[in-house]
């Protein structure tokens, strides 16, 4: 039988930083890129502050320069308690390598715009409003069905394909691979945009600040200019309770049960709806198979908190397209070629996985306003915040110890060995 043509070296589903991330690494590469994206860009997107340690792929992808130039930096992460009033600032310098000792705030909208602009200048072919809706695999490659919005479907061809979908997680369903995350107590985020909001003055105006509270968080998110990006993660027993309630009442909800959120708005003014999204924590139970890989949220989703999601999509972006390179240079894209892909994705995944853990189960959640008097504790939250999860040997002691050694009962006193 003769083989059929392939289009393309690889295909990818989605447009987001997972997928314009790994494109435009496989086109360093040489390869051949289709991207295909359901939306026109740019569109709005959840996901607004960045981590420093993404700083390296900015580099590589050579989009630094521009970031500086359109984007408020982001030097540390503030956290409030708000029972308690309580607060810690964290700032990325003090990490333990403070390699990259700011971040950003994007309206992830123009951001995204601006990765996948780049992946077609590093010519990767783009074509938005262009929806996967059908994949099959066969020994020699994979024909991917696509719809257009003016409703016509055609079907292309490539040795490889990557499912960079993001939540709507197209292989993990369509293969039976989600597994929900339970041990996540949150379960919704209600979020929207303010005006003039009380933001941090001089440098630290860029700040993210998270506010604790009995039934969440809340996300801060200052962008250039006027607009702050204000949402909060509900736990479930705070959604349950209040059933039957509309976004904006929800949002309310949460407001009122928030004082100190309360004193970041004052005066502000909404300039979006507030919306909701649920499809909470998950993780697929396999990254990769033969001729497909997935990256970014198909892959992963972990609760927001520590702001990790556009640092694991692109860090796995470029693991992904190595990967698909080495095995088409070797002839060879069974899965097996795939499975150090994985490794190497799940050392950052499972460390802010465990982190999240740790918080859902309040260990880390009093420590994370009370670490100030224990540099070396402070310093490893430091380095987690600022994204640094990629190099594990660094972790092995502070997870072999656990968080519960060095937390506190209350946002009170400590109770563990670590101030004798
Ligand atoms: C409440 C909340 C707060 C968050 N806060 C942060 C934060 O502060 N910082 C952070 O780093 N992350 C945050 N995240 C996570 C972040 O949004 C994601 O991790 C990140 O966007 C993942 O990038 P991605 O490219 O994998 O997916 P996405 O950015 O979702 O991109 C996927 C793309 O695929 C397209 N697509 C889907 N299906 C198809 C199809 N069939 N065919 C073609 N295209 C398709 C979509 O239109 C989309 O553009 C947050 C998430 C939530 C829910």
């Amino acid at each position: 039988m003769a083989t059929k043509q392939f289009s393309y070296d690889v295909i990818v589903a989605g447009g987001g930083p997972a997928g314009s991330t790994t494109a435009s690494f496989l086109r360093k590469q040489g390869r051949s890129v289709l991207v295909l994206e359901k939306e026109r860009f740019p569109r709005f997107h959840l996901g607004e502050s960045l981590l420093p340690c993404g700083g390296e792929v900015w580099d590589e992808l050579g989009v630094s320069d521009e970031m500086k130039r359109r984007y408020i930096h982001k030097p540390g992460a503030r956290f409030i308690h708000s029972e308690s009033g309580l607060t810690q600032t964290y700032y990325f310098s003090e990490a333990i390598r403070p390699d990259h000792p700011f971040a950003y705030e994007v309206q992830r909208a123009d951001f995204d715009n601006l990765l996948l602009r780049r992946s077609e200048e590093l010519g990767a072919v783009v074509r938005e409003e262009t929806a996967v809706r059908d994949v099959q695999f066969d020994d020699h490659g994979v024909d991917v069905t696509i719809r257009s919005s003016d409703g016509s479907t055609e079907v292309v061809r490539s040795q490889v394909f990557v499912d960079a979908t993001g939540r709507d997680t197209f292989l993990g369903t369509r293969f039976g691979l989600k597994v929900s995350d339970e041990l996540v107590t949150t379960n919704l985020a209600c979020f929207t945009h303010y005006e003039h909001c009380v933001r941090q003055t001089g440098a630290d105006e860029g700040n993210i600040t998270i506010v604790l509270f009995d039934g969440g968080w809340w996300w801060f998110i200052p962008f250039k200019g006027t607009v702050t990006s204000v949402g909060c993660t509900l736990q479930k027993e705070f959604t349950l309770s209040r059933k039957g309630l509309t976004a904006e009442q929800m949002f309310m909800a949460a407001l009122e049960a928030t004082p100190a959120m309360q004193e970041l708005l004052q005066g502000a003014t909404r300039v979006r709806p507030v919306d909701t999204t649920g499809n909470w924590s998950y993780r697929c139970k396999q990254f990769y198979g033969d001729r497909f890989l997935l990256v970014g949220d198909s892959a992963a989703f972990i609760d927001p908190l520590f702001s990790t999601g556009v640092l694991m999509a692109v860090t796995c972006g470029k693991y992904a397209a190595r990967a698909i390179h080495e095995a088409l240079l070797a002839g060879d894209c069974s899965a097996e070629r795939f499975a150090s892909y994985q490794q190497q994705a799940l050392q950052g995944a499972d460390l802010f996985k465990g982190l999240v853990h740790e918080f859902y189960a309040r260990n880390l959640r009093p420590l994370l306003v009370r670490s100030a008097a224990h540099p070396s504790t402070c310093a490893a939250i430091t380095s987690a915040l600022a994204g640094d999860v990629y190099r594990p040997a660094m972790w092995q002691g502070l997870f072999r110890e656990g968080f519960s050694e060095r937390a506190v009962d209350s946002y009170g006193t400590q109770r563990s060995s670590m101030e004798s």
